[in-house]
């Protein structure tokens, strides 16, 4: 079933015209015809929960929200840098008005009256979309002074961020909007109390609030009805790696993960077989092909030891070493880190530099459990969730594949001490300044 996903390819899609021809905004003028508390309680039962990577209810945030008359905002997270998350990129390009519109409906059932999108710089294709939607829906009475002739006032900034996984981090993301640098900030106080300019903020990624107007259209219930009955709905899912069809697909909540990666994506090529997966992007721990069979959704993925988290799938077949993609995973975190504290920025670092190690062929097992125990001491105590973005998968890498990462210290150490041998270079053979000593 496609929802968010439904005839995306129609060319103009992304003009006003086009949308609302298909229907368009009149999911706004539904819900500005119902009072914020009934559209609220439409979205608590949808039971949708966040589509950017912690999964709670979008709609207990926004009644995390206080009341009364003050600035309250709302930021729409479109800084998608999870690796293998590729979904909200389509999204914004294909059917820019879709966000806009959820944006719009969201702020009203929060009260909210200043929102912003907040997306990465790499996205200068999909701002410069965005940015022109937005100036139809403004010129078209969407947004601005009492909407549609309604008490709802509402402004919308697009904000070009410069690059930084970190202001993905909701907290970095809300520093980097004020003009600071991203540095993700102690919690709590949680944003739905103190965020943007120290007002109430409601955050939200762009698949969840691209999804709201559907909800109100269908009406919660009838999108409840929809996945398992914690996972509601449909999700968008990244499939990336070693698979035949890689792109975005839309899938009801639930189905098995083997319909996804083989049905959808073409399982790997032919005469390779699937090693091990990432099940919500790089940050999430690993499951092997005897997972295959479990549903893809937010329970049973944690029942499983690992997330569903952003919804990016990547695949490894057995043409890659653990090391290999251990290496890539520790290196991009390293280099993300704020370096704001220390079990996160000395963490990473570390990792690497075992990683490294092994790779020269100076490890040996001992140092496998070294790497294990230097992950535990990150997850849960970094001040935001970078750090156990790499001790998770890199932890669950050396429990999983403790036996190849053993054979590969093994082999590099014979590979190292053959080459070695392999560069003396014997007295008489050579030239003759050429001495018994490594060429190196
Ligand atoms: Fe910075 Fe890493 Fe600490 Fe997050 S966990 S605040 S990225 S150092």
């Amino acid at each position: 079933m496609k929802i968010l996903f439904d005839r995306i390819d129609e060319p103009g899609l992304n003009t006003l015209e086009v949308y609302e021809r298909r229907g368009g905004y009149q999911a706004l003028r539904k819900a500005l015809g119902m009072s914020p508390e009934e559209v609220l309680s439409e979205l608590m039962d949808s039971g949708i929960r966040g589509r950017g990577g912690a999964g709670f209810q979008m709609g207990r945030k926004i009644s995390f929200l206080p009341h009364g008359d003050m600035d309250k905002y709302l930021v729409c997270n479109a800084d998608e840098s999870e690796p293998g998350t590729f979904k909200d990129r389509e999204l914004m390009q294909k059917s820019p008005h879709m966000l806009i519109e959820g944006i719009l409906i969201a702020s009203y059932a929060g009260e909210i009256t200043r929102t912003y999108i907040y997306i990465r710089g790499e996205y200068d294709h999909q701002a410069n979309i965005l940015e022109a939607a937005i100036a139809e829906a403004r010129d078209a009475g969407y947004i601005g002074e009492k909407i549609l002739g309604s008490d709802h006032s509402v402004s919308l900034v697009l904000h070009r961020g410069a690059g930084a996984y970190i202001c993905g981090e909701e907290t970095g993301l809300l520093d980097s909007l004020e003009g600071k640098r991203g540095n993700p900030r102690l919690k709590p106080p949680f944003p739905a109390i103190e965020g943007l300019y120290h007002g109430p903020t409601l955050i939200n990624n762009v698949e969840t609030l691209a999804t709201v107007p559907h909800i109100i259209r269908m009406g919660g219930k009838a999108y409840a009805s929809l996945g398992t009955e914690t996972s509601t709905g449909t999700k968008l899912v990244s499939v990336s790696g070693d698979v035949q069809r890689p792109g975005n697909y839309e899938i009801e909540l639930g189905i098995p993960s083997r319909e996804i990666i083989y049905g959808l994506a073409g399982g790997p090529f032919p005469g390779h077989e699937i090693k091990f997966w990432f099940p919500g992007g790089s940050s999430a721990p690993v499951l092997t092909k005897d997972d295959l069979d479990l549903p893809y959704d937010f329970d049973s993925m944690a029942k499983a030891g690992s997330m569903l988290g952003s919804g990016a799938i990547i695949v490894v077949d057995d043409s890659h070493t653990v090391l290999e993609v251990a290496m890539k995973v520790a290196k991009f975190y390293a280099h993300e880190s704020c370096g704001k504290c220390v079990p996160c920025r000395e963490g990473t670092n570390w990792t690497v530099k075992m990683l490294e190690r092994i790779q020269a062929g100076e490890a040996t097992p001992m140092d496998l459990d070294i790497m294990a125990s230097v992950q535990e001491q990150i997850i849960g105590n970094c001040l935001c969730v970078l750090g156990d973005a790499m001790a998770m998968p890199i932890g669950s890498m050396v429990e999983k594949f403790r036996d190849e990462l053993e054979a590969e210290i093994e082999a590099a150490r014979e590979r190292v001490e053959g080459a070695e041998l392999h560069e003396v270079i014997p007295i008489g053979v050579a030239d003759e300044h050429a001495g018994p000593f490594p060429v190196h």
